[in-house]
């Protein structure tokens, strides 16, 4: 009997395993096709400024639009993506479009792109970069490029130039979902950072766990005290809002400030804003 069961569970376990390996081949098709038919496009969430309420910049959050799966959010497609290196095409693309909007928008504002680890092997980030101001026309100093601390991990001297070469060229470079990841507090001081983004879970509990508040506290004065800019990510309340302005966070983002919408809504807001 023990042994009939055993073997029970080993074929259970053995056809479990062939439907992920066939659902995740699936996905990496529909991916491939996603790429041929232009099924990709970019919503742009603002930046505010705290104090003033003005919108400061946009970030661009990329979407798929599967003809059946609907609507597919990046955090389950792009990890398949860097995988199978079509984040590289992808990423390209994200930049071009991105730095293309931009230049429809009034000049003091920015766009803000997030870059995959993926991307900063090679040359590629820089590359990438360069093709899309070329392309666009857009200022540097109006790009903004969000890297999260896996980046950092990742390989030192290749990300170290690239970073290097974008503060150079006046591109911010953003530490995007700052106190998530295992990075030391020492790459702020020894790389070319401009912003530091405070992920949403600090934000969510900022009113109601001393501990939050005492983190947020702490990060926005190392900002200011490194001469960083500092958004707030996730900001869903008046309360955050009001505290986080009150303790000095410079920018705010998040569903009370404006959701992510269309690059046609990003340019009424931009001519609504408080500017
Ligand atoms: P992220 O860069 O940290 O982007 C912020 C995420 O928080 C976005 O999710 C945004 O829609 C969501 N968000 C903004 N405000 C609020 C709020 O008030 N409440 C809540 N609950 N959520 C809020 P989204 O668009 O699903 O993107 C998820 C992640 O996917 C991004 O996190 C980013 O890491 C990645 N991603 C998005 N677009 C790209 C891209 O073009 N390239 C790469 N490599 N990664 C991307
Ligand atoms: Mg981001
Ligand atoms: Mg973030
Ligand atoms: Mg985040």
């Amino acid at each position: 009997r023990a042994k009939a069961d055993g073997r029970g569970i080993a074929r259970v376990f053995v056809e479990e395993m062939e439907r992920l390996v066939r659902e995740r081949r699936e996905m990496e098709v529909a991916l491939q096709t996603a790429w041929r038919e232009k099924q990709f496009f970019l919503l742009y969430q603002p930046i505010v400024e705290a104090e003033s309420g003005r919108v400061a910049g946009f970030e661009a959050l990329l979407r798929w639009q599967h003809p059946e799966r609907g609507l597919v959010n990046p955090t389950s497609f792009i990890p398949i993506a860097e995988e199978t290196g079509l984040i590289l095409p992808l990423g390209a693309w994200v930049l071009a479009e991105a730095c293309a909007a931009a230049t429809t928008w009034p000049e003091d504002l920015f766009v803000s792109v997030n870059l995959s680890p993926v991307q900063f092997r090679g040359a590629e980030a820089f590359r990438q970069v360069r093709n899309a101001l070329e392309s666009s026309g857009l200022a540097p100093s109006r790009l903004e490029v969000e890297i999260t601390e896996s980046t950092l991990l990742q390989e030192g001297p290749m990300v170290r130039a690239t970073l290097e070469q974008f503060s150079e060229e006046g591109i911010t470079v953003a530490l995007d979902d700052f106190g998530t990841g295992y990075s030391s507090l020492g790459y702020l001081r020894t790389l070319s950072i401009g912003r530091i983004k405070m992920d949403r879970s600090f934000i969510d509990q900022v009113e109601t766990s001393p501990q939050s508040l005492a983190i947020v506290r702490a990060v926005v004065g190392l900002a200011r005290t490194l001469g960083l800019r500092c958004t707030a990510e996730g900001v869903e309340t008046e309360g955050q809002r009001r505290l986080l302005t009150a303790e000095g966070c410079s920018h705010l983002q998040g569903y009370l400030l404006g959701r992510p919408g269309s690059a046609e809504e990003a340019l009424r807001r931009t001519r609504t804003s408080a500017a």
